[in-house]
């Protein structure tokens, strides 16, 4: 991402003109393929690394990366523990994807505004959940969100910023109170034509804390799973310290970090701007989008947030990126056991209150 500056920096040249759009080539196939997505990741070398762990090789799901790490346990139950875990990664990932013909969100989508559709327990958590916390969050989290992200061009890559009246005609579609649900038939309908929904702030949220719960199910007392921008650290490293998370700088080099945190027993998920955006004109648009403009939020670059659930981890950064630092810190103190640390778009850093137990280090700006 440093690339783009430097390129940006040099307008005038018309060699880096054609450098600008081999650059775009590149960085349109990395995000297809997925491979800039690494948010949060291990801190080299203190993670993973102890006696008897095993690490998992990375695996490519639910359009991020996944990587798990077992301690204190024989190598050969470890890889069955992962494999089993990686079942069910892919399970989740069959009924959540949107692109995929049949899964449980595509049939929503295809059925909006007719018929309810049955889908798996597995989806129905993930919605209802989506919807009580978009009720929570003031409509900053919101699944329906799917038409703006689509005008964008985040879906087939073919970004453009949309005109205001294109924003406002399909802005009229987003609105989660749309999407109803009867818990009792497990069937979620979407009130009209053209609502959609899109799981992506959740699903990997949903999945990392229904991993965890798997593989302590299996025993495993001790483990680390990194998928993409979400963290769930179970019990503590075999060498009976905390479970060291990288905080990834929203800036600078991909291996640069802004802080370090322990955790144990709790989860990490980071929402931010630099996970996947073009530039246009010199300007940054990402993939998150406030629900009530149809357009990005502007306060903040990242946001981390730590808390006690998986689920709620992941929709709460999304949600804290919206809102920015103030509002953000306002909705945070209603929800117990969570922390965040958001980075503002001047590169200021800033932490809730009880940030400070989890924080080995961490900058004070970028
Ligand atoms: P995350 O990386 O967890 O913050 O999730 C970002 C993804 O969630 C985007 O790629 C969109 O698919 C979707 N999304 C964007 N804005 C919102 C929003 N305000 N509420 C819910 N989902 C959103
Ligand atoms: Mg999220």
């Amino acid at each position: 991402m440093v690339m783009q500056t430097a390129l940006y920096n040099s307008r005038e040249n018309m060699i880096m003109k054609h450098v600008k759009s081999l650059f775009f080539t590149i960085l349109i196939a990395l995000l297809a393929t997925g491979s800039i997505i690494l948010m949060v990741f291990l801190v080299k070398g203190r993670s993973g690394e102890g006696s008897g762990g095993y690490r998992s090789p990375t695996y490519f799901a639910m359009d991020t990366t996944l990587e798990i790490t077992i301690q204190g346990r024989d190598e050969k139950l470890a890889r069955q523990d992962v494999e089993a875990a990686l079942q069910l990664v892919r399970k989740v990932e069959s009924y959540t994807s949107r692109f995929k013909k049949g899964s449980d969100v595509w049939l929503i989508n295809e059925k909006a505004g007719s018929v309810p559709v049955k889908v798996h327990p597995e989806t129905l958590e993930i919605v209802e959940r989506s919807l009580e916390l978009s009720q929570l969050t003031g409509g900053a989290f919101d699944i329906t969100v799917t038409p703006i992200v689509e005008l964008w061009g985040f879906y087939d890559q073919k970004y453009r910023v949309p005109t205001q009246q294109e924003i406002d005609t399909t802005r009229a579609l987003v609105y989660y109170r749309n999407v109803m649900v009867d818990h009792t038939s497990g069937t979620v309908t979407l009130a009209r034509p053209g609502v959609e929904i899109d799981l992506g702030g959740v699903a990997k949220g949903y999945a990392t804390g229904a991993v965890c719960g798997l593989l302590r199910n299996r025993g495993v007392k001790s483990g680390l799973v990194n998928f993409g921008g979400a963290v769930g650290a179970i019990g503590f490293r075999s060498d009976e310290k905390q479970w060291a998370v990288g905080i990834k700088s929203p800036r600078g080099d991909p291996e640069d970090l802004l802080g370090e945190l322990k955790v144990s027993n709790a989860y990490v998920s980071s929402s931010g701007d630099y996970e996947r955006f073009f530039i246009k004109d010199g300007k940054r648009y990402c993939h998150i989008f406030d629900p009530a403009t149809g357009r990005q939020p502007t306060e903040v670059m990242s946001v981390t947030v730590v808390g006690p659930d998986s689920m709620n981890a992941d929709i709460l950064s999304t949600a804290l990126f919206v809102l920015g630092p103030q509002k953000g810190q306002e909705l945070l103190s209603k929800f117990e056991g969570y922390e965040a640390v958001f980075v503002d778009s001047s590169g200021k850093v800033e932490s809730s209150k009880g940030m400070s137990k989890y924080v080995v280090e961490m900058k004070e700006r970028l």
